[in-house]
């Protein structure tokens, strides 16, 4: 068994966007900006919108950080993004999920320019995304095909099976598979039997959010398998995969953390200079 060290990979992606800043920036004299819209005080929520500040200062964008109160009626928010569509300073919006009750999610992600969504939502990406035309692909599912990439995994004729079916992961990583000409299954609480399908992986990836699901009697000898689940328990990170007993079954593995997580930021930052250099073309 191998570790697929996502830590390492996403610092290698994100000095080389490092250095093609460095280059953009001395060449037009502009600056990438990714501005972040936090509504409420969701205490993870926080933490990744600090992050993600952090990474765009460390690549050299600016960040243009947007704390609003719980109670932000919806129309405050809309009205802040079509303020950013219009910020020519602003490449990439990303709006942090969840938002509060009140709020309608799709319709705010529907008003974000579809040049500037970064993460991929708005329906005309998801769109592309299904034709095999996506201008950004959802940062997650990019970042798994890049850990992937990188470690010379072989996608094309190979059985992918996903555990979870969500928006932000299951479906899009279907759809990137399938477009690398993998044979995709996708399951979730409703699959008959989820374990022999499990078993029949050449790539399995476990997105559900249940800590330690992913048992070594549900993964065939020598598979490749994606842990993204980021699950708290006793005060740790686990993942969806029980990490100990499916090592020794698997050839290649991401841990949690260190795994999928930091590649989800890597690839904000690459779509981020995407639309930058898509803007300034
Ligand atoms: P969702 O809660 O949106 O979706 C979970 C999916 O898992 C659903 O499709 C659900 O099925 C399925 N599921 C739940 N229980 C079972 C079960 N017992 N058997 C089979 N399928 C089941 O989760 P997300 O996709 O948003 O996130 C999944 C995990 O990945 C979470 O731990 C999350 O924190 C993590 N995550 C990590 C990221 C990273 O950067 N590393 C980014 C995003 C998420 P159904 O549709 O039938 O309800």
């Amino acid at each position: 068994m191998s570790i697929i060290d996502g830590k390492m990979i996403s610092s290698q992606v994100k000095e080389s966007i490092t250095a093609e800043v460095e280059a953009l920036k001395s060449k037009t004299g502009k600056t990438p900006g990714l501005a972040v819209v936090l509504v409420g005080e969701d205490p993870a929520s926080a933490v990744y919108v600090r992050n993600k500040n952090k990474t765009c200062k460390k690549v050299g964008f600016q960040s243009f950080e947007n704390i609003l109160p719980t109670d932000t009626s919806e129309e405050k928010i809309l009205n802040l993004i079509d303020e950013l569509n219009k910020d020519e300073k602003v490449n990439g919006i990303l709006v942090q999920l969840p938002l509060p009750d009140h709020i309608d999610s799709q319709k705010i992600l529907e008003a974000i320019d579809p040049a500037k969504d970064v993460d991929g939502f708005h329906l005309e990406n998801v769109g592309r995304l299904v034709t095999g035309d996506a201008a950004f692909k959802p940062c997650t599912p990019a970042g798994i095909i890049e850990l992937l990439d990188q470690y010379k995994v072989e996608i094309e004729g190979k059985n992918a099976v996903i555990l979870g079916r969500s928006n932000i992961v299951g479906k899009p990583v279907a759809f990137l598979l399938l477009e690398r000409n993998a044979t995709v299954t996708i399951c979730h609480s409703r699959t008959r039997d989820l374990p022999a399908i499990a078993r029949s992986a050449d790539i399995l990836i476990a997105a559900i959010g249940k800590p330690k699901f992913v048992t070594a009697d549900m993964v065939k000898d020598g598979a490749v398998v994606i842990d993204v689940g980021i699950n708290r328990v006793d005060g740790k990170l686990v993942g969806d995969v029980d990490y100990e007993a499916v090592e020794k079954t698997a050839s290649l593995i991401t841990p949690v953390p260190g795994g999928v997580g930091p590649m989800t930021i890597a690839m904000l930052m690459a779509n981020t200079l995407r639309a930058f250099k898509n803007f300034s073309s």
